[in-house]
């Protein structure tokens, strides 16, 4: 009889994992640990053993025998002993010491390869672009997360800076708990999440911005506007309510040329009424990009207003007549615009920022991607990443009518109310702030009883 078809396709072979077995360096270790790196070759994953040089020597059989039944075992070799170290060179296992006195010196020199180990690892993971691309789901967490190493790097997780990512990590262990700019209502499954993961408080603050009640505050955050506020305000007010699309990047990425140019040619051909923050470092780039700015402006002379600098971003945002952002994804300047009901256009960078765009996009359903997959260097790329036909759809997706872009809009204006009443006393932000301020004011008595102790 005729076998019947398979219901669903097979699943495409997926990327072996990769073991990294690291004996101590004595046979009682390797040798037990080299038979585990070849089970686990046999069964399809890749292993490989991570030792120094003579020992890697040592096993070179071992390899050479696995091999021929096409058993393919890995071996990394961390130069040992250091450079200036007492020991012989050759004292690189348990059984070649000679003397009592250099097992001190052997099991020192032996944590010291901590440094080049740590580095072989990201530098192995970072070499490989197809790894660099491979979507991980990320475990725990309340809603599918989907990161790849390209678009979620972490932090300081270069080999040179591997020392500042372990302190910044110790600080927080030992902290006695988390500040977070961001509210319950907005994601507060994340929220618990982090609390239990981390084992302590986390207390949600935010959106601290919407502390800046009055217009003086919110044009004076951050430096000085070289636009001003009045400049701004003045041609905001003149545009009709929800109809502008404010576009900044924030205040660290910066475009070449050429991809500015695509971003103008974007907002010209969308048709929408935009406010566009060019920095002066993507200005000053040549006196082309000037002249082409300027053209720009006269051709779209009413609805388009170019701001060179720093503008008062809280301003703008909280300003009735803008209706969407195209943003970097920042957490502040995302976290502002929600805070003020404004859906927005995702075109993240590089950091946090891919991370901040699912939450917009996939959770809260106030955003719209502009389509990028992978990250861009800080201060720009001469790749094009985003053409121009692609700024203005997805510009007029975010502006236009319709059910989706309706659908952000109310989104975005729910989230915004819930904002503003989370900071308001007897709001779950404003809460949080007396509970933190409890939690570190310590009794009366107490602190007199301290100072009696310390005379
Ligand atoms: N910002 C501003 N005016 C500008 C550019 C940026 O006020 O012209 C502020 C913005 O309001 C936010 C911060 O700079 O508070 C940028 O932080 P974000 O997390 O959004 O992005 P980053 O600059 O760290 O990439």
């Amino acid at each position: 009889p005729a076998m019947a078809a398979p219901t669903t396709a097979p699943t495409p072979p997926s990327q072996p994992p990769h073991f990294i077995l690291v004996p101590f360096v004595a046979q009682g270790d390797i040798i037990p640990l080299v038979d585990l790196a070849l089970l686990l070759a046999e069964r399809g994953a890749r292993a490989t053993v991570v030792t120094t040089p003579l020992n890697a020597a040592r096993q070179r059989r071992v390899a050479e025998h696995a091999a021929r039944r096409r058993v393919l075992l890995e071996f990394v070799e961390l130069p040992f002993p250091p450079p200036g170290s007492v020991l012989p060179p050759d004292c690189q296992n348990a059984d070649i010491l000679t003397d009592v006195a250099q097992f001190i010196p052997f099991f020192f020199e032996l944590r010291d390869l901590a440094t080049p180990f740590d580095a072989y690892v990201p530098d192995d993971a970072a070499g490989d672009e197809e790894e660099e691309e491979k979507r991980y789901d990320v475990p725990g967490m309340p809603v599918p997360v989907t990161v790849t190493k390209a678009t979620a790097p972490g932090f300081f997780n270069h080999p040179a800076t591997l020392v500042l990512r372990d302190e910044a990590m110790e600080t927080m262990r030992t902290a006695d708990g988390m500040v977070v700019n961001t509210f319950v209502e907005l994601e507060h499954q994340f929220v618990e999440c982090y609390e239990k993961a981390l084992g302590k408080p986390v207390w949600t603050l935010g959106p601290l911005s919407l502390c800046n009640r009055d217009a003086e505050a919110m044009a004076t955050r951050g430096k000085t506007a070289t636009v001003g506020k009045e400049a701004i305000t003045a041609w905001l007010d003149g545009q009709a309510p929800g109809s502008v699309v404010y576009v900044s990047f924030g205040s660290i990425a910066r475009k070449l040329p050429k991809q500015l140019f695509e971003v103008g040619h974007g907002l010209e051909d969308s048709g929408v009424p935009f406010l566009w923050v060019v920095k002066e470092h993507e200005v000053d780039a040549s006196p082309e990009v000037r002249e082409w700015l300027e053209a720009l402006e006269s051709r779209t002379a009413g609805r388009g207003h170019v701001a060179r600098g720093w503008v008062p971003q809280l301003a703008v945002l909280s300003h009735l007549a803008v209706g969407g952002f195209v943003t970097h994804c920042g957490w502040n300047s995302l976290l502002v615009s929600i805070a003020h009901g404004v859906p927005v256009v995702t075109w993240p960078h590089f950091a946090d920022q891919f991370i901040n765009e699912q939450l917009a996009v996939d959770v809260l359903g106030v955003g719209v991607r502009v389509g990028v997959t992978s990250p861009v260097m800080l201060f720009g790329d001469e790749a094009v990443v985003v053409a121009r036909e692609d700024v203005a759809k997805v510009v007029s997706a975010l502006m236009g009518g319709g059910m989706e872009a309706d659908e952000r809009r109310k989104k975005a204006r729910e989230y915004g109310e819930k904002a503003r009443r989370a900071m308001e006393e007897g709001g779950s932000s404003y809460g949080n702030l007396t509970r933190l301020i409890e939690s570190f004011s310590r009794p009366e008595p107490e602190v007199k009883e301290q100072l009696k102790l310390h005379g």
